[in-house]
Formats: structure tokens, sequence, C-alpha cells
């Protein structure tokens, strides 16, 4: 029993800590106790550790780090991808030959197909790239328009020397600019962008199905020993147990049948893991964003809380200026258009004779600091009013993001 809570614990705690190190720096979490585990574990820890090998070892122990760490943490190495590909072999391989003699036909044909798919896709998903080349670069500059909320046009990219596409970003582990940067992610050795999106989302959904339907088999097989080994009329089964006996009991159907019971309790310890992860992009589906937008999203969010977000029409705004026909044609290509435009100051309301600037949202107010409040800016209250025209809506979204044509209807 000691040893199985023990098993049972450690996977629990395992599980917990990739949790709060994939996750805990998504901006949903910023002001939860998961974000602050996220930056105990990854800014005050090691901190704390460099104080005190200053003060200990005179930098020798950050010094070896740094030669090993930049290796971990700044090159695209396969370390985590063997990890992971090497978890799910072993646990297949303790897996199925265990339960194949003892489960029907149906199972016979979904096995082979439920435990390959995640291997497929994960070749794709590492093998597909999203990068913005000399070849492609004119399609993928075509392809967004620029929000000027998010993405401003103008801004380069200071490696590739490019002018930065809009929902682009640039990888500095990739070395490269991606196109509808998502994440990089450390598991694929490869950025998730525009071309590989669909692989990565469909691996994370195939990753769920083979994880929950491996623990529902899982459970069917350990019954099946909790039935040999426990007898129907049993006293066991008939008298009321406690949950240090029902725990006892399973500990002991677990270890006489140690690999399926292993490889069931990691399966349903990790299946909430993949689930969350895609339940997270179904939530970015829906909104209408990518992991890298959602992070800039949140700081228009801190800014509007602040009182410092502003908008206004575009009519408004440029009047007759040759700006307004360059702003409103520049979306042409894409099927949904804001009339917005939004700035922010510094907390004090913009002044008639302010500034905009073409490649972000500051203002530089008047010099002379009795000028009047321009009252064509309506200050923004919430992150409703603000428009995001990358959102085509849910539907619209996924066929997009599958790479399938958007439906003509767009509002
Ligand atoms: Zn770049
Ligand atoms: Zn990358």
């Amino acid at each position: 029993m000691g040893a199985i809570r023990t098993i049972a614990l450690v996977i629990l705690g395992i599980s917990g800590f990739v949790f709060v190190a994939l996750f805990g720096r998504l901006p949903a979490f910023r002001k939860t106790p998961i974000g602050w585990l996220y930056r105990a574990l990854w800014i005050h820890i090691p901190n704390g550790l460099l104080y005190l090998d200053n003060w200990l070892l005179n930098g020798w122990l950050s010094h070896c780090w740094s030669c090993s760490g930049s290796y971990i943490l700044h090159e695209n190495h396969p370390l985590i991808l063997i990890f992971f590909s090497s978890l799910m072999i072993a646990g297949q391989c303790m897996f199925i030959p265990t339960a194949w003699p003892r489960i029907t036909t149906v199972h016979h044909i979904w096995i082979p197909i439920i435990a390959t798919m995640p291997y497929v896709l994960l070749y794709a998903s590492v093998t597909t790239k999203s990068f913005i080349t000399p070849k492609n670069y004119t399609v993928e500059k075509e392809r967004y328009p620029y929000d000027k909320v998010i993405f401003h046009p103008g801004q380069r990219c200071r490696t590739c020397h490019i002018v930065k596409p809009a929902r682009s970003k640039h990888c500095s582990i990739c070395k490269a600019c991606v196109a509808r940067h998502d994440h990089h992610c450390v598991w694929l050795m490869n950025c998730v962008g525009l071309h590989n999106y669909h692989y990565f989302l469909s691996m994370i959904l195939s990753l769920c199905l083979m994880l929950i339907y491996g623990s529902c088999l899982g459970y069917t097989l350990l019954y099946q020993t909790y039935d040999r080994l426990i007898p129907p009329g049993s006293p066991l089964r008939t008298t009321r147990q406690t949950w240090t006996g029902f725990c006892n009991i399973w500990a002991v159907v677990i270890a006489a049948d140690i690999r399926i019971g292993a490889i069931t309790l990691l399966m349903t310890m990790t299946a909430p893991l993949a689930a969350a992860f895609l339940v997270y992009h179904t939530y970015l589906i829906w909104a209408g964003m990518t992991t890298n937008e959602s992070s800039k999203w949140s700081d228009w969010k801190e800014e509007v809380a602040d009182g410092m977000a502003y908008k206004s029409s575009k009519a408004e705004i440029y009047g007759s200026s040759p700006l307004l026909a360059e702003y409103q044609s520049a979306q042409s290509f894409w099927p949904v258009s804001s009339d917005q435009v939004l700035i922010l100051t510094d907390g004090e309301p913009p002044k008639e004779g302010c500034l905009l600037s073409r490649d972000s949202n500051e203002i530089k107010q008047p010099s002379n600091r009795d000028a009047p409040i321009d009252r064509r800016w309506v200050q923004v209250k919430s992150m409703k009013e603000i428009d995001n025209i990358y959102d085509l809506g849910f539907w619209n979204n996924l066929r997009h993001v599958l790479g399938l044509a958007v439906r003509p209807k767009v509002v």
C-alpha cells in the first residue's frame, strides 16, 4: 500500500509541476496561485539559488549552469522530445502486450489506430515549419491586415531584417520569423504557427483520446484482476468499506497486475494535463487569438483597467487625411475590419493637438499643458469595447486554423 501511495503521489506531484511549468506563464493565471508558483519556480527560486551560490561558492555553480543551462533554455535541443517519445513508447510496450490477450476484437482494431495517431501527428508537428522565408514573404505579408492594436505596420525584425507581417513573431530558439506565431514548443523542438497548428491541435486531441481510452481500458482490466482476487460473495466486498480499506484492496489489485496498474495510473494522472491543453487551445480559437496574442491582449486589459486606453473612429480622427484611405484599403483582403482607432495615454485624457504614432498606440501630448481635452476620444472601460479583427467567430476561427476556407458570411 505504502509503495503504491508513494507512486501515486509522485505521479501527481510531477503532473502538478508540469502543469505549473507549462501553463503558469499564461496571462489567465497571472494573478492566481498557479501564476505565483510559476514565478516562484522560474524567477524567485533561481534568484535565491544564484544569491546562495554567489555567497557560498563564489559563483562557481552558476558558471557551470550557464554553460549547460543556456543550451537547455536557448538551444533547439531534442531532450524533451526524446523524453516525451520514450515515455509514450515505454508505456505502450508495457501496456499493450499485457492487455492484448485479455481484450476483445473491437479493441484489437482500435488500439493500433489510437496508439499510432499521436506519433504520426507528432512527426507532422515537428517537421512542418511555419517560417517566413524570402520565398513566401509576399504571401505571408498579405495574409493578415495590421489591426494597429496588437500589430503595427513597419515593425522590422532585427535578426531577419524584414518588416514583420501581422500576427508573426521572431523566435529566438528557431532563429526565424514565424507566420501566425502561437508559441515555441520545447516538446516539439519547433514553433507552433500557421502551417502546423492543425497538426499540433490534432496531436493534443489524439493524446487526450489515447489517455482517456487507455485509462478506461486499464480500469476494465484491473476490474478483471479484482474479480479474480476477490470473488463475488467475499466478505471483503459485502462489508462496508472504509477509505483506507478501499485503497488497500486497490493497492493489492495494482500490485498483482503491476504493468496495467502502473500505466493506467500514469495515464489517468496525465490525461487532465492533455485535456487542459486542449481546453485552453479551444478557448484561444473561440477568442480568435494565438498564445502570443493572448499576452498582448492581456497587456491591453491592464491598460484598460488603469484607464489609459481611449478610442475613437477612423473617420473622426483621420477625416480627409490620406491616412484614412491607407488604413481602410489595407484591410480589403480580410473579411473583418474595424472603424476603431485606439490610443494609450499616460493617464491624462488626450488633449487637442496630440500626435498619433504609426508604429504604436502611444501618443505624444501637445507641449502646451493647458490645451483643452480632445472630446473625440472616449475612455475604454472594458475589453468588450475593443474590436479584434482576427476573430471571425468560433466556427470560422476553427475552419481558419484547420486551413479550411472561411464561410463568406462574417459579421
Ligand atoms: Zn525574425
Ligand atoms: Zn521556435
